[in-house]
């Protein structure tokens, strides 16, 4: 049967799962949902022996139902392919009585890379199935990770071009690297003398521009955005947590049936909705465990009720989760109202209107199977050498925020089942946060200079990701102010 996708702020606005991969977000602002969670459709013990693209197929079937098997198929074998250094994809490490599900093994070493890899062959199979002939051009600002893991996905992937906007000064010096040696005939990144909110806008206006559009049109393109609330990013990370479940069985750390506790390092909130979503779907997990940093915005919405983005924005050395809009969290309102778009469009306008909303009673009810938790600066550091000096497992400080807080939360709580903690990037992409968190005196060394030191101490060997920058030339020098940001899209398209 056929499962349709609908606005969380307008249910009566429905498209097919490839049509809402194609839209992104849905016309009213909204963003879809389908129209019910599927069931997992396997039976528990048979995931102990399932690989990971044979996970793929059985979670993404259930929810891209337009999409045919063998469409399915051929997009999971181009994604999770040798991109990734490992032939578990995601690789579970048991430490220090928890379990490190390692999503950071992709071409960016970050868990973006999961859904990324994806998204490009989702998108193009999507475009042939609604007879688009148009060339997509995929347009992405971006702070560092999302950007270039969107390129990485999209690089010379048919039918597809991409160009990333990356503030000049805004970028980390191993992700500005990270950019300008990006591979590919159809990718082009440029510098933008501004911030991160200026290269944003930009785009924004860009996406807006109606000329610019018929422009594309006329040349026989037209632009669509990568970014993550695309249900074609959200669909992919419900597979990670099936899978996890799978190799708990495989290795006889739990038996079919037994509830397994999930923490996610949380940002944006796509990737604890995808873990929610997968219990919905029926895979045994007890607690959602949401981590946040010193912006601890949904700390503070599941202890009172209240989301509240008024408040001063923090620079942390956890930056993927320096966010005050929680964008996915939509999702769960509308999952929390019993699915009345509604009271979600109320919610929304209120945080739109005044940064500020409160849900009920009853809603807040509904959050019983959520525990969240934050973590100080200090405390992430303390947790990155505590784990070290007793595991001799490192890990980067997104994940320890998270470790923290599924510590703490279990020395309050008796929690039922094992702990599987998300860790969502290499510490090799925040070497020196991490070297400096372990001993003081790497403070004040360059970074670069750090990953050798990184790879003597760890013992976990340099990956492919870090080694390319430290090897391969700049191929991009594009640079251009924000004012000039549409000229500079005329000009790589050649319209
Ligand atoms: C994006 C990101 C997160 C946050 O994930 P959300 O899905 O936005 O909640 C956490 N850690 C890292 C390393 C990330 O790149």
């Amino acid at each position: 049967m056929d499962l349709y996708y609908q606005s969380t702020r307008d249910s009566s606005l429905r498209v097919t799962a490839s049509q809402a991969v194609l839209q992104g977000l849905a016309p009213d602002g909204g963003l879809f949902v389908p129209g019910k969670i599927p069931e997992l459709g396997v039976e528990l013990p048979r995931l102990a022996s399932m690989t990971y693209q044979e996970t793929a197929l059985a979670v993404m079937k259930q929810f891209l139902t337009d999409y045919t098997e063998e469409e399915l198929k051929d997009c999971i074998r181009k994604a999770y392919d040798d991109k990734f250094d490992t032939e578990a994809v995601a690789p579970l490490a048991k430490a220090g009585g928890f379990y490190y599900l390692e999503l950071f093994h992709g071409p960016t070493i970050a868990f973006k890379d999961m859904a990324l890899s994806i998204l490009p062959h989702l998108m193009t199979r999507a475009a042939e199935k609604n007879h688009l002939d148009k060339e997509i051009v995929i347009l992405t600002a971006t702070s560092g990770d999302t950007g270039k893991a969107a390129m990485a996905g999209f690089a010379d992937v048919p039918g597809t071009r991409i160009i990333v906007f990356y503030p000049r000064d805004g970028v980390s010096q191993v992700q500005k690297l990270q950019m300008v040696t990006q591979k590919g005939a159809n990718v082009d990144v440029v510098a933008v003398t501004g911030n991160f909110d200026d290269a944003q806008s930009g785009v924004k206006a860009l996406f807006r521009d109606k000329d610019l559009a018929a422009e594309m049109a006329a040349a026989g393109r037209q632009f669509s955005s990568a970014n993550s609330i695309n249900i074609g990013r959200l669909v992919p990370q419900i597979v990670y947590y099936v899978y996890a479940y799978g190799r708990l069985l495989e290795n006889e750390e739990i038996q079919a049936g037994d509830k397994i506790n999930i923490v996610v390092p949380t940002g944006n909130f796509g990737n604890i909705l995808a873990a929610y979503y997968a219990k919905q779907m029926g895979l045994p997990i007890d607690r959602l465990i949401c981590a946040s940093n010193d912006n601890k915005v949904l700390f503070d919405f599941f202890q009172t009720g209240v989301y509240d983005r008024n408040r001063q924005f923090l620079l942390t050395i956890s930056p993927s989760m320096d966010i005050l809009i929680s964008s996915n969290l939509e999702r769960l309102l509308y999952e929390i109202t019993g699915r009345d778009d509604e009271e979600t469009l109320r919610r929304m306008e209120e945080l739109r209107d005044a940064g500020r909303y409160e849900i009920s009673g009853e809603m807040r009810k509904r959050l019983h199977d959520f525990r969240a938790g934050y973590a100080t600066e200090e405390e992430t550091c303390t947790q990155i050498r505590k784990v070290w000096e007793k595991t001799s497992y490192l890990i980067d400080p997104h994940t320890a925020v998270a470790s923290k807080v599924c510590e703490e939360i279990r020395a309050e709580e008796e929690l039922e089942g094992v702990c599987v903690v998300a860790s969502t990037a290499s510490p090799y992409k925040f070497v020196k946060s991490v070297l400096s968190a372990v001993d003081r005196h790497y403070k004040d060394r360059e970074e670069l200079d750090l990953i050798p030191e990184l790879e003597k101490i760890s013992g976990v060997e340099m990956p492919r990701a870090i080694r390319e920058i430290l090897t391969e030339s700049p191929r991009h020098r594009l640079e251009c102010a924000p004012a000039e940001m549409k000229e500079t899209v005329r000009r790589i398209l050649g319209i």
